[in-house]
Order: structure tokens, then sequence, then C-alpha cells
């Protein structure tokens, strides 16, 4: 699993940083997305896959799994 995250669709809303905080976090300058481990392990695939789902501007995407299981 690969973490893409484009921060020129972040609108910093924050919701990845509440809903996978070991994986993601905001820029203090502006609240956009900071992505802190963007090979994240299988133990944190579930979170970071709610993560990119509530994403409100669809600023994150995966690369290197199934979009699902
Ligand atoms: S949830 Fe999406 S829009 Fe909000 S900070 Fe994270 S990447 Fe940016």
């Amino acid at each position: 699993m690969l973490i893409n995250a484009d921060t020129g669709r972040c609108i910093g809303a924050g919701m990845c940083a509440l809903t996978a905080p070991e994986v993601f976090d905001q820029s203090e300058d502006d609240g956009t997305v900071v992505v802190l481990d963007a090979e994240p392990g299988p133990e944190r695939a579930a979170a970071v896959r709610r993560a990119v789902q509530v994403c409100p501007s669809g600023a994150l995407s995966l690369a290197g799994a199934p979009a699902t299981g």
C-alpha cells in the first residue's frame, strides 16, 4: 500500500488526520495534509482506507493494493 496525497486538492478538512492519526497529520501553516507514513503496513491498512473514503476533496489515493480486502 502506497499513499498518494495531492496537496493541491486538499482543503485541510483534517478528516484523514482524525481517522488515521498515525499516518496523516496537517500542516501547521495551511492545514493541508502531511503524510507521516507513505507506505503503512497491513496493520494500518483499514484505517488508511477509511481515511481515503472520508476525505471530502478526493485528495488521497492508494496504489499498490487492491481496492478491497
Ligand atoms: S481529509 Fe482530505 S481534504 Fe482533509 S486534510 Fe486530509 S487530505 Fe486534506
